[in-house]
């Protein structure tokens, strides 16, 4: 099978890292939640939306060097080679951030995924292997061209996308269950890296 995964917030976990940026950067009160969420809901609150805004610019550029992946990510993506499936990354983020200084957003995240995600020192996913597109249209068009029997997003926008291939069997991850169990039409759920084998053939 070809399988295709998406790479912010699926592969790269940010759960602390916008928090350890908020604490070099000093910008938000001492009782406001280390959670992107809380530091978003903050900054909007006293209306320095901008703030937010190049902090995200900096989380997904030099700020990457606080991300995780989510644990099992490389053993999964190794497991699944060794049992014959292709496995690329196809993510959509901007090439540069809406504000702030102008780093190459792609070239922070093929880095880090170089550096990041490796199977015995060895990176488990080459140039040719993952491919960071600027738009979700152009995303929705790259799983189709390469052809994704299966797709593993975070967002159910991607995977409800009037684009989304019919031939690609789309599994949302849903690492802190925040996904309501009902409103599951058309896709299946995982919570942890090490579900997705169960949907493949043996
Ligand atoms: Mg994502």
């Amino acid at each position: 099978m070809k399988i295709g995964l998406d790479f912010d917030n699926t592969i790269a976990c940010y759960d602390t890292a916008f928090g350890q940026v908020t604490d070099e950067w000093n910008c938000v009160t001492a009782d406001t939640p280390r959670t992107k969420l809380g530091i978003r809901n903050h900054l909007r609150s006293v209306g320095n939306e901008e703030t937010w805004t190049r902090m995200q610019g900096h989380v997904y550029g030099p700020g990457m060097q606080y991300a995780k992946p989510y644990p099992g990510v490389a053993d999964a993506v190794q497991a699944l080679r060794a049992q014959g499936h292709e496995v690329f990354v196809i993510s959509h983020r901007t090439r540069k951030p809406f504000l702030g200084p102008p780093h190459d957003l792609h070239a922070f995240a093929r880095d880090w995924l170089t550096n990041s995600i490796q199977h015995q020192g060895a990176p488990l996913f080459g140039p040719d292997q993952a491919f960071f597109e600027e738009t979700l249209p152009q995303k929705i068009a790259r799983i189709g061209s390469q052809g994704c029997d299966l797709f593993l997003d975070d967002l159910v926008d991607v995977l409800r996308h009037d684009n989304f291939p019919a031939t690609t069997r789309g599994v949302l991850f849903d690492p802190n269950r925040e996904h309501v169990a009902e409103d599951n039409a058309g896709f299946k759920v995982i919570h942890a890296w090490d579900q997705l084998a169960q949907f493949l053939p043996r």
